[in-house]
C-alpha cells in the first residue's frame, strides 16, 4: 500500500476501530478479580477519560521490537532476563532509586550474556508496576488491604486506604518520569523494555489503543511493552485472560504449581492464537521442592501442542517464607535451586530454558537471606523496604545471574 494513504482515513476504518473497541469492552464485562471498589464511579469514568487522551506509554514499534526478540527467546537463541521491584512506590519512583535498578538490570543482563554466549533482552518491572494483588480484601486491622499505590496508600487509616482513582494520572506520570530515566541509562542497542503485571483493569483500558501496524489495525496496550497476567488473575472465564488476548503485545502468564498441564494448554491456545514464536511467556513459578515434579508435564503438554513460547522461571514468588523474627523473605539459595531445577527439566525434555523473572533492586536493601554476604535473619531490619515482597539486592541479583549463567549456557 503506498504510504501517501493514511489507513485512518480509509472507509471502513471507522468500523474496523468500533468492532476491535467493542471486543474490548466485552472482555472488560468478563468477572474480574483483585479490582478495587472505587467510591465514586463517575470519577474514575472521567480519569479514564483523560488517560485516554494522553500519549502512551509504550510506543508500537518498541513494542513490536520487544516482539521480535522474544521470537527469537522461543527459538532458543537469546535469553530474557526480566526484574526489577515488586512494587514500584510513587514515594520511589526516584531519579536514584530508577537509576540503580536499571543500571543492575543491564549489569546482570552482561553476566549473564558473558556467562551463556547468548544475546539477552531485558525487560524492567519498571514504569508501571504499581499494582498488587491482595490475598484478603481487608487488612489484620480490618481496614482495606493496600493494593499498590495506584489504588491507595500503605499508609493504615481508612482515608488513605480508600481507593482513589486519581492515583491512576499520579501512576501515569510517574511512569513517563520513570521511563526518562530508564531511557537516559539505556544507550541503544541495550534498550531496556517496559512491563508490569496488568491487574488494574481500568488503568489498562484507558491506554489501550488502536494502532494499524503493517497494514493492520490492531489494539495496542499503551501502559508497558510487555504484560502479564498474575497467578491470581489468570482464571480462563475472567477478564484478564480475555483482555490479554486482544491486545498485540507480548503476553506473559503465571503459573503457579497449582496449574494443570491441561490447563496449561488452553492458556497456549487462547494467548497465542496466531501461532507466533514468543507471543506468550510461560513464567512458571512452583517453588524449589516441586518444580522437579510439576513443570516436566506441562512442558510436554505445551511442546506437544506445537506453540513456540518462552519459558521463563520465576524463581521467587514459590520460595517465600517468614522468618523467625517476622520478616516476609527468601533465601538465596532455595532461589538458586528452583533456577536449577528449572533447568534440568528443560535440559531433560530438549526445551529452551528462556530466561529468568526476578524481584531485585540496584539499592543495598536486606530483605533476602543468604548469598556471598551471608545475610541473616538477624540482619534483615537492618534494610528492609520492600511494600511487598522481598528482593534481591545488587550484588545478591549479579550473584544469582552468575551462578545461573553457569546453568543456562550447558
Ligand atoms: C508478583 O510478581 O509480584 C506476583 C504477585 O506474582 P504472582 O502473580 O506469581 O503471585
Ligand atoms: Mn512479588
Amino acid at each position: 500500500m503506498p504510504s501517501s494513504i493514511v489507513l485512518e482515513s480509509l472507509p471502513g476504518y471507522a468500523e474496523i476501530e468500533k468492532n476491535l473497541l467493542g471486543k474490548l469492552s466485552a472482555a472488560l464485562d468478563l468477572p474480574a478479580s483483585q479490582q478495587p471498589h472505587w467510591p465514586d464511579p463517575a470519577h474514575v469514568q472521567s480519569v479514564r477519560q483523560f488517560l485516554s487522551t494522553l500519549p502512551p506509554l509504550a510506543h508500537p514499534p518498541e513494542t513490536d521490537r520487544l516482539r521480535q526478540h522474544l521470537a527469537e527467546v522461543a527459538q532458543g537463541r537469546m535469553l530474557l532476563l526480566q526484574g526489577g521491584d515488586c512494587a514500584e512506590t510513587f514515594a520511589t519512583s526516584t531519579g536514584p532509586h530508577v537509576r540503580a535498578n536499571v543500571t543492575t538490570l543491564h549489569r546482570m543482563s552482561a553476566v549473564l550474556r558473558g556467562g551463556t554466549g547468548l544475546p539477552v533482552v531485558g525487560v524492567g518491572r519498571i514504569a508501571g508496576q504499581y499494582a498488587k494483588p491482595r490475598s484478603a480484601a481487608l487488612d489484620v486491622l480490618g481496614l482495606p488491604a493496600y493494593r499498590g499505590d495506584i489504588v491507595n496508600s500503605a499508609t493504615p487509616t481508612p482515608q488513605e486506604r480508600t481507593p482513589d482513582p486519581g492515583r491512576m494520572v499520579q501512576a501515569y506520570f510517574h511512569a513517563r518520569s520513570t521511563l526518562e530515566t530508564v531511557r537516559a541509562v539505556s544507550a541503544h542497542p541495550d534498550e531496556i523494555y517496559s512491563s508490569h503485571e496488568a491487574l488494574l483493569l481500568t488503568y489498562e483500558q484507558a491506554l489501550t489503543r488502536v494502532v494499524t501496524t503493517a497494514g493492520q489495525p490492531r489494539l495496542y496496550g499503551g501502559s508497558a511493552h510487555f504484560l502479564w497476567i498474575g497467578e491470581r488473575t489468570r482464571q480462563l472465564d475472567g477478564a484478564h485472560v480475555a483482555v490479554a488476548e486482544l491486545l498485540a503485545n507480548p503476553i506473559g502468564i503465571k503459573l503457579g504449581p497449582g496449574t494443570t498441564p491441561a490447563q496449561a494448554v488452553e492458556y497456549v491456545e487462547r494467548l497465542d492464537r496466531a501461532g507466533e514464536p514468543g507471543r506468550l511467556t510461560l513464567i512458571t513459578r512452583m517453588g524449589r521442592g516441586r518444580v522437579r515434579d510439576l513443570l516436566p508435564p506441562i512442558v510436554e503438554r505445551v511442546t506437544a501442542s506445537g506453540h513456540q513460547v518462552v519459558w521463563q522461571c520465576d524463581p521467587m514468588h514459590g520460595n517465600t517464607r517468614t522468618s523467625a523474627n517476622g520478616y516476609k523473605t527468601r533465601h538465596f539459595d532455595d532461589i538458586a535451586d528452583e533456577v536449577a531445577g528449572f533447568v534440568e527439566v528443560h535440559r531433560a525434555l530438549g526445551t529452551h530454558p528462556g530466561g529468568l523473572h526476578l524481584e531485585f533492586t540496584g539499592d543495598p536493601v536486606t530483605e533476602c537471606l543468604g548469598g556471598s554476604d551471608g545475610i541473616g535473619e538477624h540482619e534483615l531490619a537492618g534494610c528492609y523496604e520492600t511494600t511487598c515482597d522481598p528482593r534481591l539486592n545488587a550484588r545478591q541479583s549479579v550473584e544469582l545471574v552468575r551462578h545461573s549463567a553457569e546453568l543456562f549456557a550447558a
